[in-house]
């Protein structure tokens, strides 16, 4: 049986062979007809964008849809493009996941390559010199900018420029819910913030600070503060359960009314996560 780090190589070569000249946005569609796989459509009544593999006499993916517009959206190119990621492991190594383990493994390792096939490094890494020596743009924007480039969602964009090991940027994207366990003098529920995204990988396709909820109303203040697209930085000191920043030179811009991107520096010294991560 193959080691899943051999797996992994094999993903990393194959998203190079199947993006040679690192198109982007790639077209997803001409990649299937070119391996042969089918793509299919499913109306569902819930969440659409989720996509799954069959394999049959021939291959096909098929992806849920609630609406019948004819264009990919973001989150169905991821979703086609994690389901190639089966196929490959499928064709070269003649199995799919059959533990709840090995599924979960697979899953990191098939959206680790569905990035790479998206949004290829050579790219990236070309895309974000311009963005910053010819177009002036501040880092904190890159991952909008990559997101509309390449055509896929923000987080998306977010994971691969910090997968990117020349780029240096973390990013965590926050955004205010509704605590229903802390309630206002009113007694409506507290509006607090999360954490909806870290581009901080952690170990077995966890991200390091995701889902944490943020406590610190001089911090939320200042950052409702800022007006939407605005930029400010500040050094912040925050302990997010598995990443806590102390003191590391951030940077924040407004991206709506409710959210919030927050970048910093990987090699920041002021950063802690638990040993054998990043
Ligand atoms: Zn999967």
């Amino acid at each position: 049986m193959a080691t899943l780090e051999t797996i992994r190589e094999s993903l990393r070569g194959a998203a190079d062979e199947l993006n040679p000249q690192c198109r982007c946005p790639l077209d997803i569609a001409e990649v299937l007809a070119r391996l042969g796989i089918s793509l299919e459509f499913k109306a569902i009544q819930g969440r659409s964008g989720r996509a799954y593999l069959v394999i049959g006499d021939s291959a096909s993916v098929v992806v849920s849809r609630n609406r019948t517009a004819p264009s990919l959206a973001e989150g169905d190119r991821f979703s086609i493009a994690h389901e190639v990621g089966h196929w490959v492991v499928w064709r070269r190594f003649g199995f799919l996941p059959s533990s709840k383990t090995e599924y979960w493994k697979h899953e990191a390792l098939c959206n680790e390559f569905a990035a790479l096939l998206l949004v290829p490094p050579r790219f990236l890494a070309g895309f974000l010199r311009d963005l910053e020596q010819r177009h002036r743009v501040y880092s904190v924007f890159f991952p909008k900018c990559v997101a509309s480039s390449a055509r896929v969602s923000w987080d998306v964009a977010a994971r691969s420029i910090t997968a990117l090991p020349s780029a240096r940027l973390a990013y965590l994207k926050l955004s205010t819910m509704k605590c229903e366990d802390s309630l206002t003098r009113d007694d409506s529920p507290q509006e607090i913030l999360k954490v909806v995204c870290s581009s901080f990988a952690g170990r077995a396709g966890s991200f390091l600070g995701e889902g944490a909820r943020i406590r610190d109303n001089q911090l939320s203040d200042w950052m409702r503060g800022l007006r939407i697209n605005e930029r400010a930085t500040k050094p912040l000191t925050i302990n997010l359960g598995q990443l806590q920043l102390c003191n590391v030179g951030a940077c924040f811009a407004r991206q709506s009314k409710n959210c919030w991107t927050v970048q910093f520096h990987t090699d920041d010294e002021g950063i802690t996560m638990p040993s054998g991560q990043a």
